[in-house]
């Protein structure tokens, strides 16, 4: 028997409409590429959302077609991305940071119509619009005062473009299970690989990730997202703040700790989300100048291992609440993060940052298992390290536009390619990336672990592990260091230093020390260049 309730079918311009409704006055601000900080609400959020979507059907932009947004976090970028789902469109984000020739790539791949972009991104795509046939027009997020002269095929500045609206439209109807978002994942080795959400996937999630023991969003914080909209489905904030009445306020493309720091304590922001390299430029920000946050209560901090040193820092120097979130485009995008559950309410000291430098348990939605290499799962005891794979209603089935065999294992469930243990108390910790993990004698040695403990030396700023060749053990791990300013690196110190808290085999074979480790465009360190830097280097032990 089918129960009688309604279908009420989870579109995400429901959530704008709800924000409208309820929090219709509360703040989106942001601060402008054209420079001054720009204030609008979710209600005219929605309006002019509207006559995005009404403008884009005037365009002849229909159900299923992609529309690329590239662009820092700002009102308007938020107001596309519901307008073009709007009409049962793509947003496709494309991630600026990127080599020109994967932009080129992912957006003959993805087929975008049209592209919406900030002033920042327009001689880049000058550049680009020769080989990207299929583009229509290009929409720059500005107004005619601001707008360039440029040749893009059909620029226009949006402010023009929107202003051709009246607002005298409907949102279309149509299947909550249509595509709403689709984002590339860097791909370090081969082409990017494009992940597409749905409106059900995107609405879900976004329920889910803001419960309190995961992004505890609610109508009086106040959120800065730093993550960018086009990385990795923003983290869902572009929908969860809405949906629950979160203040958003928007760092347009400024996000050095000066610049953070001024926006936090002007907009008296309550949380923050980004990636630890961000938080590391904040805190070396306030230690410097003395400076402290005034209202930020909690930081959710992730998308790479936040190093044990950030959370004592910003916990016991700030009385900061850290939350560590873990997770993949491939999710929508978060799997589990870092609240401390009840039986673990007395937990202090040293051993509670412990437990926050864990990645957390899996919140409703996410299924976990860990497994060895044939597939077994592998218990939960925090010790034994397995292939760490995922199920649920906003983890991908398959990559756009490829073969997708054999990508989900027998039980539905995908494999993240990260490496983690599981402790009994469900809490996962992220040991590696299966590719970045140091196979020493057959074991595994993991590089995170290393590197999070490197960073807690007093002279290194940042730390990179990597296998290299050993003619005994197959490989060994070499500590790549960047000193911090005006420190010198003495390699035996940092050894010694490591010494007695980690496995003895563990120890790195040997120190050495760059001026800057190489990142990938979505802010991680670049395991691949610098295996490549390090590829004929002779280990002492060798
Ligand atoms: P991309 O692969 O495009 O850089 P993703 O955000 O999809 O972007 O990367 C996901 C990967 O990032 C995860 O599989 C994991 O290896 C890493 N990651 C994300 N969050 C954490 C975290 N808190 N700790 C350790 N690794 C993390």
């Amino acid at each position: 028997m089918l129960g009688l309730m309604q279908d009420w079918p989870l579109l995400i311009h429901r959530v704008i409409d709800h924000a409208a409704s309820q929090f219709g006055p509360r703040e989106v601000v942001s601060r402008s590429i054209e420079g001054p900080i720009h204030r609008t609400d979710y209600a005219r959020v929605r309006e002019r959302s509207l006559r995005v979507a009404q403008r884009l059907a005037r365009d002849g932009v229909v159900n299923g077609d992609r529309v690329a947004t590239l662009a820092w976090n700002t009102w308007r970028h938020l107001e596309s991305w519901y307008g073009i789902t709007g009409i049962g469109a793509i947003y496709h984000t494309v991630n600026p940071r990127l080599f020109p020739e994967q932009i080129v790539w992912i957006m003959n791949h993805a087929e975008d119509r049209v592209v919406m972009t900030d002033l920042t991104f327009v001689p880049l795509l000058e550049a680009l619009a020769d080989r990207l046939p299929k583009v229509e027009r290009y929409i720059v997020f500005t107004d005619g005062a601001h707008m360039p002269a440029t040749k893009l095929r059909n620029a226009v500045a949006y402010e023009d473009w929107l202003a051709e609206a009246d607002g005298d439209f409907r949102w279309t109807s149509f299947d909550e299970k249509t595509a709403a978002g689709l984002c590339y994942t860097s791909g370090t080795t081969g082409n990017p690989k494009g992940v597409l959400y749905s409106h059900r996937s995107n609405v879900l999630h976004s329920m889910s990730l803001s419960n309190a023991d995961a992004f505890g969003l609610s109508s009086r914080a106040s959120i800065l997202p730093v993550v960018p909209l086009f990385h990795a489905n923003s983290w869902s904030l572009a929908f969860s703040c809405p949906m629950y009445g979160a203040k958003m306020v928007m760092p347009g493309m400024r996000l050095d700790g000066a610049s953070l720091f001024e926006l936090m304590e002007a907009e008296k922001v309550t949380m923050a989300a980004g990636v630890p390299t961000v938080w590391l430029m904040l805190l070396q920000y306030m230690q410097k100048e003395g400076k402290r946050l005034s209202t930020v209560e909690r930081m959710l901090i992730g998308g790479s291992a936040c190093p044990r040193a950030m959370i004592e820092a910003f916990e016991r120097d700030y009385g900061i609440d850290v939350v560590h979130a873990w997770g993949m485009t491939e999710m929508s995008p978060v799997g589990s993060c870092g609240a401390v559950k009840a039986q673990l309410a007395d937990v202090a000291g040293d051993a509670l940052i412990d437990l926050k430098a864990k990645q957390g348990f899996a919140f409703f939605g996410v299924e976990m298992k860990i497994t060895d290499d044939a597939g077994k799962s592998l218990p939960w005891d925090g010790k034994t390290f397995g292939r760490l794979k995922v199920a649920g209603f906003a983890v991908t089935k398959g990559y756009y536009g490829v073969d997708n065999a054999g990508l989900l294992d027998d039980e539905g469930f995908f494999d993240t390619g990260d490496v983690a243990t599981i402790d009994a108390n469900g809490y996962m910790q992220i040991t590696d990336r299966s590719k970045d993990v140091i196979k020493s004698g057959g074991e595994w040695i993991s590089s995170i672990d290393l590197e999070n403990l490197a960073v807690g030396h007093p002279d290194v700023a940042e730390a990179a592990v990597i296998g290299v060749a050993h003619p005994r053990w197959d490989e060994r791990p070499l500590l790549v260091v960047v000193p911090k300013e005006g420190r010198v690196i003495q390699r035996d110190d940092v050894l010694k230093f490591m010494e007695g808290k980690i496995a003895k085999w563990w120890m790195p074979d040997d120190v050495q020390a760059v001026a800057e480790i190489p990142h990938t465009a979505t802010g991680k360190i670049n395991k691949l260049k610098l295996r490549e830097t390090f590829s004929s280097y002779k280990l002492p032990t060798a």
